[in-house]
């Protein structure tokens, strides 16, 4: 449930009420918002029967939050967050391109890479040290030398770093070097990795199941928040389908639902959605229509010869050419673009 303070709430009222939650064994979470405080209080409601909540100074309602997902949920939280990362926003106006090789493959290709997004104008570098591969043949990625090489592309170009954890064993490791840490799609519901993430003191880009509906997306959200963690950022990558055109089914329709549900930014790999890197500029711009905060997308100097993932990633032309007209359309959307 959440608890709406009045306007006028001092701070030791806001306290008084958050002390005598917790001793009822409530989690209590507050939002400040411009306007009011309000008290997110988790825990079992039945215990609060015949205790007169409402009748607390400044106290102005107690409202129950019917969706499972609740620091998620825009009733806990009316406005839209911002995550403030590195001198960035995200979730605000700026809609923000990440972009970059699906792994790290090399230093030439990952400076290569990220000279090439950044000039461009992209935000942020993404690229894969540790890599969930379907099959264990595959290139796993560089591990901690990747690391370094995304270190070192940052140092070099002042773009953030956005890569994958996969496990909790590697979790220190991987938060040493990244700015953003990537939940894949394949560890959406990794309960124990979620539980982890929510301990460190970085952004999480939540990546959505491959079966995933919206509302377990949004209780994997919930996971990493209630762990303590505020700074969650859902990523729409594609669902399965029936349809075997594409490599996935980019669900557009999630981005103005979850929009509505949440107040948390909504960012779209179309890469991964469609597979077939001829695509991903319509979807990216479909994404920017449909109110993303922004996209991520794979760019590789020659994607003819990229260890993972070469038919869905842009050449440096090809992301030149959809970043102009991604800027073209951010202008009639109103966002900005660096
Ligand atoms: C990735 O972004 O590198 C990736 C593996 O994507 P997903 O988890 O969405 O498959
Ligand atoms: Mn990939």
């Amino acid at each position: 449930m959440i608890v709406v303070m009045s306007h006028c709430a001092t701070e030791d009222e806001i306290k008084a009420v958050s002390a005598w939650l917790e001793r009822e064994g409530f989690k209590v979470h507050l939002s400040r918002g411009v306007e009011r405080t309000i008290i997110g209080a988790i825990g079992d409601r039945t215990r609060l029967a015949g205790l007169a909540l409402e009748a607390m100074p400044s106290v102005e309602k107690v409202v129950p939050i019917l969706q499972p997902f609740k620091l998620a949920s825009r009733t806990f939280k009316a406005e839209d967050t911002i995550i403030r990362v590195g001198g960035l926003e995200i979730g605000g106006d700026t809609f923000h391109v990440i972009a970059g090789p699906c792994a790290v493959e090399s230093r030439e290709q990952l400076l290569q890479s990220a000279r090439i997004v950044r000039d461009a104008g992209a935000t942020m570098l993404r690229g894969g040290a540790f890599k969930p591969r379907t099959s264990p043949y595959s290139f796993q990625g560089l591990e901690e030398e990747g690391l370094k090489l995304l270190a070192e592309a940052r140092e070099e170009t002042g773009l953030l770093i956005v890569t994958e954890v996969m496990d909790a064993r590697t979790l220190r490791l991987v938060a040493e070097y990244a700015d953003i840490l990537q939940i894949g799609a394949r560890n959406m519901q990794n309960f124990l990795l979620l539980r982890e993430v929510a301990r460190v003191d970085k952004p999480v880009l939540l990546k959505r199941g491959p079966s995933a509906t919206i509302e377990e997306w949004l209780m994997a959200a919930e996971y990493i928040m209630s762990g303590g963690n505020y700074n969650v950022i859902l990523c729409e990558r594609g669902i399965r389908s029936f349809e075997s055109y594409t490599r996935n089914t980019l669900d557009l329709t999630a981005v103005p639902v979850v929009k509505d549900l949440s107040h948390l930014p909504v960012i779209v790999d179309p890469s991964h959605a469609i597979g077939k890197w001829r695509y991903v500029p319509a979807m990216a711009r479909a994404a920017l229509a449909a109110g993303a905060d922004g996209v991520m997308v794979e760019v590789h100097p020659k994607p003819a010869e990229a260890l993972c993932d070469g038919s869905q990633s842009l050449t440096p032309a090809n992301f030149e050419a959809m970043m102009k007209d991604l800027r073209r359309f951010a202008g009639v959307m109103g966002r900005k673009m660096p």
